[in-house]
C-alpha cells in the first residue's frame, strides 16, 4: 500500500551508509570494537554505568528477567497496555505477569494504585513501561518497590531520550531495556540496549548474552584469550557491528529527532482542541521530558474505531493501535482473574485508542492533513 502519510518513517541519510560500508571494509561483522563504542556512547548519553547490546528488545527484556533471578512461582506486575513481548519476556522465565491497570484516559502509564493492590508475598519485580516514551510516576513506584522489597525492570522501548527529574528513562528501577526496532525513535534495523547501575547485574548480562561463555570470540580474535569455560546456560543475543555502527550515527540525532517529535506532538495538541476538542489527547499533561515515541488520540465511545481507522486508510493515512490489551490474548487466557472489565481503564481505553503519524522528519503540513482526514473520518470536517 501506498501512503500519503505513512504512521512512522527513518531519518537515515548518507552518515548511515558511510558507517555501514566502514565495518564492511573493516572486514569484522560480528560483535567486537564497533559495539563497543556503542555502549560506551550510550551509557555516556544516559549517564548509566554499563550499557550492554543486544539483539534486540525482547532479548533486552528477557536477559533483565532472567538476571535479577525471575522463576517459577515468581509473579511480577505490569501493565496490559503495552506490547506483547514485555509480558512474553517475564514468562519466558517461568514467571508469572500480573496485569495492573493504568492511571487514567489522559494518563496511560501503569497506575501505582492497582500495583500495590496486587502485590502479594509471591511478587518479586514491577515491570513498567513508559507509554510513548512519557513516564511512568516513577517515584511512587520506587517507594512500593523499597516499601515491599521488590525489583524494578523499565521497559523503555519507547522512551529512549526521556527523562523525568533530570534523570534519563530506563536508569531508575535496576535494570532499563531499550529496542531499536525499525520503527523506534532510534534505530539499528533489529536490535536493544540493557542498562544497569549494578556492576554484579551487568556482569550476569554479558555472560549471559553469550552463551555463558567466560571469553568472547573477539578476545580470542584479538590474542587476548586461547580457552573458555561454559559457568550458566546462555544464550546468543548479542548484537553485530553493522548495526551497532547504524546506532551511533542514530544516537548522534535522537536528540534534534526527539525535539521535533515534541513539537510536532505539539502541534497536533493545539490543533485537536481548536478543531476536535471531544477528541481526547492523552499526555497533553505529563511528567518529565518525553522522546513522544507515538501520537495516540482517544476517539468517543459512540464512534466506531475500526470505521475511523479505515476512513483514514482510505484517504492515504496511516494509523494503527498502541495496544490490544495482553490479558484478551489467547496465549494469555489465564490472566483473566475476573469477570470483564477486570482492567477497566485499559479496556476502555483500548476500544477507543487510535495511533496517528509521527516521525521526525514530518512537516507541519502533514499533521494539518492528518487532522482533517481525523475531521472527515469523524464526519465533523
Ligand atoms: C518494540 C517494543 C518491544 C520489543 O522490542 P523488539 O526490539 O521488537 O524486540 C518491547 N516492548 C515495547 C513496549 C515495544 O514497543
Amino acid at each position: 500500500m501506498n501512503w500519503k502519510i505513512p504512521l512512522a518513517d527513518l531519518d537515515f541519510g548518507p552518515e548511515e551508509s558511510t558507517a555501514v560500508q566502514n565495518v564492511l571494509n573493516s572486514r569484522w561483522l560480528t560483535m567486537g570494537e564497533v559495539t563497543q563504542q556503542f555502549e560506551q556512547a550510550f551509557a555516556q548519553y544516559n549517564q548509566v554505568k554499563h550499557a550492554i547490546a543486544v539483539a534486540n528488545g525482547t532479548a533486552a527484556l528477557h536477559l533483565a528477567c532472567t538476571t535479577i533471578g525471575l522463576g517459577r512461582g515468581d509473579e511480577v506486575i505490569t501493565p496490559a497496555l503495552t506490547f506483547v513481548a514485555t509480558a512474553n519476556a517475564i514468562r519466558y522465565t517461568g514467571a508469572t505477569p500480573v496485569f495492573a491497570d493504568i492511571v487514567s484516559p489522559t494518563d496511560l502509564t501503569i497506575s501505582p494504585e492497582s500495583i500495590e493492590n496486587l502485590i502479594t508475598e509471591r511478587t518479586k519485580a514491577i515491570m513498567v513501561m513508559h507509554y510513548g516514551g512519557y513516564a511512568c510516576d516513577m517515584t511512587t513506584i520506587l517507594a512500593l518497590a523499597k516499601k515491599y522489597h521488590l525489583n524494578v525492570i523499565e521497559d523503555a522501548a519507547h522512551a529512549v531520550g526521556a527523562e523525568l527529574e533530570g534523570r534519563k528513562l530506563g536508569c531508575w528501577g535496576e535494570v532499563g531495556c531499550f529496542s531499536f526496532f525499525s520503527n523506534k525513535n532510534m534505530t539499528t534495523g533489529e536490535g536493544g540496549m540493557v542498562v544497569t547501575n549494578d556492576d554484579e547485574l551487568a556482569a550476569k548480562i554479558r555472560l549471559m548474552r553469550s552463551h555463558g561463555m567466560t571469553t568472547l570470540t573477539w578476545d580470542r580474535h584479538r590474542g587476548h584469550a586461547w580457552d573458555y569455560d561454559v559457568v550458566e546456560l546462555g544464550y546468543n543475543y548479542r548484537m553485530d557491528e553493522i548495526r551497532a555502527a547504524l546506532g551511533l550515527v542514530q544516537l548522534g540525532k535522537l536528540e534534534k529527532n526527539n525535539e521535533n517529535r515534541r513539537r510536532l506532538t505539539q502541534l497536533y495538541h493545539s490543533m485537536f482542541s481548536y478543531l476536535l476538542p471531544f477528541i481526547i489527547l492523552p499526555f497533553a499533561d505529563h511528567r518529565g521530558l518525553t522522546s513522544a515515541h507515538i501520537m495516540p488520540i482517544l476517539i468517543p465511545d459512540v464512534v466506531d474505531r475500526i470505521w475511523v481507522l479505515e476512513s483514514l486508510k482510505q484517504q492515504g493515512i496511516q494509523a494503527s493501535h498502541h495496544y490490544p490489551p495482553i490479558h484478551r490474548f489467547s496465549a494469555y487466557q489465564f490472566a483473566i482473574t475476573t469477570k470483564p472489565p477486570c482492567l477497566p481503564i485499559t479496556e476502555n481505553i483500548a476500544e477507543r485508542e487510535i495511533t496517528l503519524p509521527l516521525y521526525p522528519t514530518m512537516g507541519d503540513e502533514n499533521v494539518h492533513a492528518v487532522v482533517r482526514a481525523v475531521q472527515v473520518a469523524l464526519g465533523a470536517g
